[in-house]
């Protein structure tokens, strides 16, 4: 990891969660010595936010949705609203999750319109991009991941990226199957995203932006991504409801 992007560890509690597994979670990071140079963001089901901000102890740790939509508010039964998150201190929201895209038939297009709302609305978004397992083996995951990328470049202006926007490189076949991709494989993806936005914003701004590696990540494998550069952290699904998520915070140290 090139040191001027700080280590960025995401947890994405999915339709998980409680408020005793929210409160357990929340105060493990509130005791938790966690390094100095480390910014962590979890995304607890949207009932939970408000309790989530409120036990929250620790300055490096925020809080973020699962969804937005396009609207701030109006007719729209079963939405959330980025003025929501904001409402109750939620700092980020994950967008464009593998989740969202196959089971809710969220388009590439709609997913660059919510990360512009939400940018534009002051709430920054970890944007994930990935292929499925069957575009791996056609040997088109970076073409997939640009086509993902492209109509958030159409909207998001350059100078946005670095500041408010986290890529999450999410292989569709290393989501929640204990098959996490190879240290070496993430590298080499994750360089030729960067490469490829580098190409959309510029090299200088490129090299701001971070890139997180997400699928199958734990707190056994999360060190040996140590010496990955373009690896700039994790965006942890499962191991986030658990004592290891700790480990993967630590595993720079
Ligand atoms: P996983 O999920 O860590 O359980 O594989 C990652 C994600 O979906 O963000």
């Amino acid at each position: 990891m090139s040191s001027n992007r700080t280590f960025f560890v995401g947890g994405n509690f999915k339709l998980n969660g409680s408020k005793k597994l929210i409160t357990e979670i929340v105060e493990r990071l509130n005791n938790a010595d966690l390094p100095s140079d480390v910014e962590v963001v979890i995304a607890p089901p949207a009932p939970y936010l408000a309790l989530a901000v409120s036990l929250n102890k620790s300055k490096q740790v925020s809080v973020a949705g699962q969804n937005t939509y396009v609207k701030a508010s109006g007719a729209y039964t079963g939405e959330n609203s980025v003025e929501f998150l904001k409402d109750v201190g939620a700092k980020w929201v994950i967008l464009g999750h593998s989740e969202r895209r196959s089971y809710f038939h969220e388009d590439s297009e709609l997913i660059a319109e919510k990360t512009k709302f939400a940018i534009d609305s002051g709430v920054k978004v970890i944007l994930c991009v990935g292929e499925l397992l069957e575009e791996r083996k056609a040997g088109i995951t970076l073409s997939v991941v640009e086509k993902q990328l492209d109509p958030v470049f159409a909207k998001v202006p350059k100078e946005k990226w670095a500041s408010d926007i986290v890529v999450a490189y999410e292989p569709v076949w290393a989501i929640g199957t204990g098959l996490a991709a190879t240290p070496d494989d993430a590298e080499e993806t994750q360089l030729a995203i960067r490469k490829y936005i580098a190409t959309k914003i510029g090299e200088a701004e490129a090299q701001k932006v971070r890139i997180l590696y997400g699928g199958s990540a734990n707190g056994k494998n999360a060190t040996s991504f140590k010496d990955k550069k373009d690896v700039d952290g994790f965006l942890v699904g499962g191991a986030s409801l658990k004592p290891e998520f700790i480990d993967i915070i630590k595993s720079r140290q």
